[in-house]
């Protein structure tokens, strides 16, 4: 299975090494430490070892970002000068892409093509789209209301808010990491952040990155350790100024009960149950792969999944036997193998958690169109994967209509004109994102226009891009990531008022 890969000198010796924090321009890597094992999971063997830290050091890593922030040693270079070191990081990223998309095969279960042509290109462009914001970031001139306009002079500003979290998860190790890293930086922060334990490997690989570009020390620091004890503690801490969170919604609401103590500002990228909505006049072919992607790509193992495909009732019985057969024709198994379509689940917690939810859909009336089951790998069985799945014949009342599964499953739903198709579509606690397709360009501008997401795709799905703004409605988040509002949520805004 394993057969086209050949582990390369750099990665290995990397993975030879206890995985340590990163703090203040240090690697903390000490023996003595409790360590958690950095697994494949498309083998499900341990690779590596990583430290699992305390909440000693997460104050240690917030203090190293408090102090490089109170110096000045960043925030106060010029914005020229901290533009020419977030493209510098684009630069090294894309010389080590090889090792970057090596090591996020190994730990994330990506394929390395997509990892080296998307997930690395991707979140070097990151970095050199907010290089460019660094020079870029302004104020604004106001005019009094009700005061003498000519008495007073008055302009707002914008500066860096200080020491910012950042707590990603496993989904997408690299992209996430940059997607809060860049626009932090961009606007003069200092950061402190906490990968997820399944995937610390290609986070660690960047800070040293970042360092050989010149990033001071200090300025980013990188702690590892369990969720509610290490990121519990960081987002709560009173030396941390912002806490910008991806991951569960669960975890999400825990984070706000988490800030409440110095009322950091907050911005929260979390789950979706993305509906996709197919009209009569679409293109059949392309609706079909793109419902494909939408939701069998990493998995479905993606924040903006489309896990709900309504389909209009005069195509339904065309459609639905596309897709099927595309979903069938998917091959399962190890991202180390470049002939497979699909990877692994993350980890056996995960496979579990997506299992469970299938089982419980079955038992409460869906009907298994295809897949769900698991798919046995290796001669030693290691690896987590599941069949893509479909689901029809299911009813706003089961819990697979409503809940994320993250994970590889679908659930069809048929509608017809008697349907208000928009209300089925919000018909979810969620809102990050959906598409519609139809080549009719007024229903899809007013269909758009009234679904309750935060981004709306037409006739595509999934396509992010660093200068659109990406986040959700309702319980998908607070705050958009990439695009200029995303460097502002790392800004304050002061007022400044001038009697002259
Ligand atoms: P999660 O628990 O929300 O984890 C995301 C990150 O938060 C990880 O770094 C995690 O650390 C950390 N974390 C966990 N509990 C925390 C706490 N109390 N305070 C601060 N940080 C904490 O996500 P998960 O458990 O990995 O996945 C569970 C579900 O979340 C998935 O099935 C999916 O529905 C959803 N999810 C959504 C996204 C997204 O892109 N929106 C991404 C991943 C998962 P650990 O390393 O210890 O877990
Ligand atoms: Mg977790």
């Amino acid at each position: 299975m394993s057969k086209a890969y050949q582990q390369s000198e750099a990665v290995k010796r990397r993975l030879e090494q206890v995985q340590g924090h990163f703090i203040a321009g240090h690697w903390l890597r000490e023996n003595q430490q409790a360590t958690s094992d950095v697994y494949n999971p498309s083998t499900g063997a341990v690779i590596s070892q990583a430290i699992c830290g305390t909440p000693a050091e997460v104050d240690q890593a917030v203090a190293a970002a408090r102090s490089s922030f109170d110096d000045e040693r960043w925030s106060g270079l010029t914005p020229a000068a901290r533009a020419k070191v977030l493209w510098r990081i684009a630069d090294l990223m894309e010389a080590e892409q090889a090792e970057l998309a090596e090591l996020e095969m190994l730990d994330a279960g990506k394929f390395y093509a997509a990892a080296e042509q998307g997930e690395v290109a991707f979140a070097a462009e990151c970095f050199r789209y907010f290089a460019g914001w660094c020079t870029k970031i302004d104020g604004a001139t106001k005019q009094l209301s009700s005061g003498p306009t000519n008495e007073f002079h008055v302009y707002t500003r914008r500066e860096p808010i200080g020491v910012a979290a950042l707590i990603v998860p496993w989904n997408g190790p690299l992209v996430q990491a940059a997607w809060k890293i860049a626009p932090a930086l961009a606007a003069g922060c200092s950061c402190v952040l906490k990968p997820a334990q399944e995937t610390p490997l290609s986070t660690l690989k960047l800070a040293e990155i970042m360092q050989q570009a010149g990033l001071p020390d200090g300025v980013l620091n990188v702690v590892l350790g369990d969720g509610p004890e290490i990121g519990g503690h960081l987002a709560a801490h009173d030396g941390v100024d912002k806490v910008s969170f991806t991951g569960s919604t669960a975890v999400g609401k825990k984070i706000i009960g988490a800030a409440k103590g110095n009322l950091k500002k907050v911005s929260l990228e979390l789950g979706g149950k993305s509906p996709m909505v197919v009209f009569p006049d679409a293109d059949l072919q392309d609706a079909a792969d793109g419902a494909i992607s939408a939701i069998f790509s990493n998995a479905g193992q993606v924040c903006v999944a489309g896990s709900r495909l309504y389909v209009h009732k005069s195509i339904y019985s065309e459609l639905l036997p596309i897709i099927q057969e595309k979903a069938q024709a998917i091959k399962v198994g190890s991202a180390l193998d470049p002939a497979m379509d699909m990877g692994p689940m993350i980890s056996l917690r995960q496979l579990d958690s997506v299992l469970e939810k299938i089982h419980r859909a079955e038992a409460q009336g869906a009907r298994l169109l295809c897949g769900g089951k698991l798919v046995q790998q290796g001669e030693n069985g290691g690896g987590y994967f599941i069949e893509p799945t479909i689901f029809v014949d299911v009813n706003a009342g089961m819990d697979i209509a409503t809940e994320e599964v993250f994970g590889p499953v679908l659930t069809v739903f048929a509608f017809d004109d008697s349907d208000d198709i928009v209300a089925l579509a919000n018909d979810s606690e969620y809102g990050l994102a959906a598409s519609v397709w139809t080549k009719d360009i007024a229903l899809a501008h007013k269909t758009a226009a009234k679904i309750k997401a935060g981004l709306l795709w037409i006739n595509c799905h999934g396509i992010p891009d660093m200068a659109v703004p990406f986040g959700g409605y309702k319980q998908s988040g607070w705050g958009r990531e990439n695009g200029y509002e995303a460097l502002l949520q790392y800004t304050e805004q002061k007022s400044v008022i001038v009697r002259l």
